[in-house]
């Protein structure tokens, strides 16, 4: 079996990696001329609405799939008439955009923050009225890590967010007082088969994942398996082939959904070794048509990021439990350049082993 991956970056270094094993090779298309998943993967140099290239990686593949929701749909679309390709093109689209994201989810029943489409000046005077502050006002497409978002806290943030962001599709969402930030790992196979890793407690830092905690501590089993049932609505929906992953504001009870990831998710990097299978092999199994392997958690772990920071390698590999997940890349500010696991038996020894990582590991971007 041939893997073919849109993009070539750790995600799909990382997917490449977890293929080998299986007996599955892995090409990436990816402009960069020196991809980090080159290291595992052949590549196939060009844009992703290069037809010469795409055409290129549909032949050298047997199914395709992704590692980031900015490809074109259009390019995920033209493959899918030559490959097959998963998730389908549709979870793309929705993904792209937060209002069509945010419209989908209210439609499956599922929990939102309150949101207005901002188009205009006008339209974002009366959002604002009607949403109120706090709020964040944020790009439509293409933000990521906190990129193209602002905070109204005054009125007075008003004008600065709009000379900031106004002229391009925006959203303006209601500030959710939330206790935590949760997301939920999903995987739906070829045959339907679905399976859930457990729930993981996320923290960020000037919008970008500086921590996850896995499992989640006190989520219960109603909350779970509310997650549980709302992720389930989207797969089905979108007839979905994959992993999936959706993140939440957890505000008391309430479970709201902020955004969802048709690919494998930074807040997923611990199961490589804190659950049976990861989400890479099971990303995998699903595209490739085969079974899927158990989303258990094996005791507890944390997982921290590398921002723009490169550790002293030896200080970290000497912690009891600890993996270093280099991804070759140069640090450069508020870039992702590795991450940390540590994993426990319990989750009073996890919460041990954090505190040591956490003191190695920065806690704001670098
Ligand atoms: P996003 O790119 O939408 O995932 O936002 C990045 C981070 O900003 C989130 O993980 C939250 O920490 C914060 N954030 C985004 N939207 C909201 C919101 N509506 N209310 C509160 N915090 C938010």
């Amino acid at each position: 079996m041939r893997l073919g991956i849109l993009g070539g970056g750790q995600l799909g270094r990382m997917i490449a990696l977890a293929a080998h094993p299986l007996g599955i090779t892995s090409t990436v298309l990816d402009p960069a001329a020196d991809p980090c998943a080159a290291v595992a993967a052949g590549h196939v140099r060009g844009e992703y609405d290069d037809l010469v290239a795409l055409y290129e990686l549909a032949k050298r593949s047997d199914v395709v799939t992704y590692e980031f929701e900015n490809v074109p749909v259009e390019s995920a679309r033209w493959l899918a008439e030559r490959v097959p390709v998963f998730p389908p093109p549709k979870a793309l689209e929705v993904s792209q955009d937060r209002i069509v994201e945010k419209t989908f989810f209210q439609t499956l029943g599922i929990p939102t923050p309150p949101f207005a489409d901002i188009q205009s000046r006008e339209q974002f005077d009366a959002a604002v009225r009607d949403i109120g502050l706090p709020s964040v006002l944020k790009t439509r497409r293409f933000g990521y890590d906190g990129k193209g978002q602002f905070v109204l806290r005054t009125p007075a943030d008003v004008e600065t967010a709009w000379a900031q962001l106004g002229g391009r599709p925006l959203i303006l969402e209601g500030f959710v007082p939330f206790d935590r930030e949760l997301s939920l790992i999903a995987v739906r196979g070829r045959d339907g088969s679905t399976a859930f890793y457990p729930l993981v407690e996320n923290e960020h830092r000037e919008g970008m994942l500086y921590r996850s905690l896995a499992p989640a501590t006190g989520t219960g089993e109603e909350l779970t398996e509310r997650a549980c049932d709302f992720a389930h609505r989207v797969l089905t929906e979108l007839d979905y082939v994959g992993v999936l992953a959706i993140e939440w504001f957890q505000d008391g009870p309430r479970l709201l959904a902020n955004e969802m990831a048709p690919r494998v998710h930074n807040s997923g990097h611990w199961t490589t070794e804190g659950a049976v299978t990861s989400q890479f092999e099971n990303h995998v199994r699903a595209v490739c048509g085969l079974p899927l392997g158990s989303t258990a958690a094996v005791g507890h772990s944390a997982m921290f990021n590398l921002i723009g920071f490169k550790p002293d390698f030896a200080e970290v590999l000497r912690m009891p439990n600890a993996h270093l997940h280099w991804y070759g890349k140069e640090p450069k500010p508020r870039r992702k350049v590795g991450h940390v696991t540590a994993t426990a038996a319990t989750a009073d020894e996890r919460d041990r082993l954090a505190a040591e990582c956490a003191r190695l590991i920065p806690a704001r971007p670098c």
